[in-house]
């Protein structure tokens, strides 16, 4: 890409294609650069919990690997020892396997590293193209300079190998406290590029590491890090996000100056979607100051939130494959990620029956005592689904919203003197409405037509609305978390428009109802199971979940703002 012929073809390449990076690596292919192999990495640093961003990152790179026939590393960034813990590794590792990956083995840290990188150091002093600098950080971010401005060269710059080579080995035995000396590249005070001029490659902290527990008491930086662990992996194409555009001149200069393997750096646009945040730092105020109940709430834009709602890793899939990957920065309509789990769920969730807000109707002319089992399809849009069978008896629930006592026109749903079909079975007709104290609906009886059972020749008579439904006697008692976006605003990580981005978030965006009856089938529902509730939104038995006591929480609605969106554009 440094190639000028590159970045003409570039613009073009964009434009036709769903991802500008395939034109890139097929022209390496092309003329053998990297022997036509390609080798990615994912790089998390263990410092967080991945979210639906990094699913961005994770399948684009080892979608290279498999559309290539190459490899994708998993290697752990992990250079910052007081941000990162070993739970993290875990909790990556198993994000990155329910996304449906697989790296084969090849799981890396830069703390494996650690002993490599201390002696490529040592041979940047040894050429004269690292020094060792007392100067403080404030002094050092001073001496730096700013974008109008060059820098000014420290004081010690121009200190001898041997004295160097002595600092460093002093540094490394601990000789020093925290921040009194670093090692830094000697490059250019003066560069237009602000990391070129002589960043720090290492630094005295003397904390110790989640994996390499007291041996180091210097760390280096991440800058001095990641294009070495890729370079030792074998990496060829090392794709990144836009902020280290900037820093691939740094990445090239260290390259060169050690005469390592040199992957490509490519940098594409990261993921920002409406009514999310996927900073990190955000993303911990959220689970810190308890506006959500953790990294896996429901509500979070988390691998591990996503999946405890029940949104299935091909919907991801499906996902990123859909917003493709470009070189400029955009966000992306959350409808559109919604779209793609429901587009999933409609073709593999079975059909439920659920009342999420009970109303009691009793059906005076069904005989007590007595029961019919109703049959209904699992899934029209599955004919391998199958069907199951439904128990209808005198007593039923059905939504409170499916009844109104006094409806404007073309209400189709239950009302005094209306008909509607109940799925599966039986049309009933309202007779009679009966209230409580307060004067609110508490039941309402009605009477079947014996005459219209569902599926029956003769009962095929048609009636506008149909209604879920399931009978008291049957029904199990769920509860049910409904759930909305965690921001009201579209744009809540826009700092300037929202300096406090909590103030955005949604105060409605859980709703507890616990006093839900369900189909039995569904007290068997293992956690993770999915399904759409008739005519109520697609859900998945939540961890919480237990026979006795079944909970399913929302995934996602059934209206689909996005194909609206698209018919309209
Ligand atoms: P930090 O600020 O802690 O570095 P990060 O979001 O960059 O946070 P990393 O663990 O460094 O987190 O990210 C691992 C990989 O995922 C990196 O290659 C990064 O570029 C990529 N990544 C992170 N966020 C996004 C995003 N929103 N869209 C696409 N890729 C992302
Ligand atoms: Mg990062």
């Amino acid at each position: 890409m440094n190639d000028p012929k590159h970045r003409q073809d570039a613009p073009e390449a964009e434009r036709n294609a769903a991802n500008f990076i395939h034109p890139l690596i097929d022209e390496d292919n092309r003329s053998g650069r990297f022997g036509g192999r390609v080798h990615t990495r994912f790089p998390p640093e263990p410092n967080g919990y991945l979210h639906i961003g990094h699913a961005k990152s994770i399948c684009l790179n080892f979608g290279l690997a498999r559309r290539y026939g190459g490899q994708c590393n998993l290697r752990f960034d992990d250079t910052n020892p007081t941000r990162e813990e070993g739970r993290f590794v875990e909790a990556i590792r198993e994000d990155v396997r329910w996304l449906g990956f697989d790296w084969g083995g090849r799981e890396y840290f830069a703390s494996d590293y650690f002993g490599q990188l201390h002696d490529w150091a040592v041979e940047l002093i040894r050429a004269g193209k690292a020094y060792v600098d007392d100067l403080s950080a404030d002094a050092i971010r001073e001496y730096r300079g700013t974008l109008s401005e060059p820098g000014r060269d420290s004081p010690y710059r121009n200190r001898t190998v041997e004295k160097n080579l002595d600092l460093f080995r002093r540094m490394r035995a601990g000789e020093f406290a925290d921040g009194e000396r670093v090692l830094r590249a000697r490059i250019d005070m003066a560069s237009g590029n602000l990391n070129l001029r002589d960043p720090v490659l290492y630094r005295i902290l003397k904390a110790p590491h989640h994996r390499t527990g007291d041996t180091w008491c210097i760390y280096p930086m991440y800058d001095w890090a990641h294009g070495q662990s890729d370079s030792i992996e074998g990496v060829t194409h090392s794709i990144c996000t836009l902020e280290f555009e900037d820093h691939r001149p740094l990445y090239d200069w260290f390259l060169d100056a050690l005469g390592v393997h040199h992957p490509q750096q490519i940098e594409f646009a990261r993921l920002n979607l409406t009514h999310t945040v996927l900073s990190k730092r955000k993303l911990l105020a959220l689970v810190n100051n308890g506006h959500v109940a953790g990294w896996d709430d429901p509500r979070m834009p988390t691998l591990s939130g996503l999946r405890r709602r029940g949104v299935p890793p091909q919907s991801v899939h499906d996902f990123c494959e859909r917003i493709g990957v470009a070189r400029a920065n955009s966000t992306v309509d959350i409808a559109l990620f919604d779209h793609c789990v429901r587009d999933f769920m409609n073709r593999a969730a079975p059909r439920m029956m659920a009342v999420l807000r009970p109303l009691k109707v009793v059906i005076e002319n069904y005989p007590e005592g007595r029961s019919e089992e109703m049959v209904a399809e699992n899934n029209p849009e599955d004919p391998a689904a199958g069907t199951r069978t439904v128990s209808f008896s005198r007593e039923i629930f059905i939504e409170r919203e499916d009844f109104m006592e006094d409806p404007p026109k073309k209400y189709f749903r239950l009302a005094p003197g209306a008909e509607v079909r109940l799925k599966h079975a039986y049309i009933i007709r309202c007779e009679k409405v009966m209230k409580g104290a307060a004067g609110e609906v508490v039941e309402v009886l009605c009477r079947y037509d014996p005459e219209s059972k569902s599926g029956q020749a003769q009962g095929g008579r048609k009636v506008k609305g149909t209604l879920h439904w399931v009978s008291a006697a049957h029904a199990v008692r769920a509860e049910v978390r409904l759930y909305e976006h965690l921001f009201t605003v579209e744009n809540p990580g826009d700092e300037k428009a929202h300096p406090d981005f909590t103030a955005c978030l949604n105060p409605r965006s859980l709703e507890v109802l616990t006093d839900c009856r369900v189909e039995p089938g569904l007290a068997r529902a293992n956690p993770g199971d999915r399904f759409q509730f008739l005519r109520m939104g697609y859900f998945a038995a939540d961890r919480d979940s237990t026979e006795k006591a079944p909970v399913f929480n929302r995934t996602v609605t059934l209206r689909d703002t996005w194909a609206k969106i698209a018919r309209k554009g």
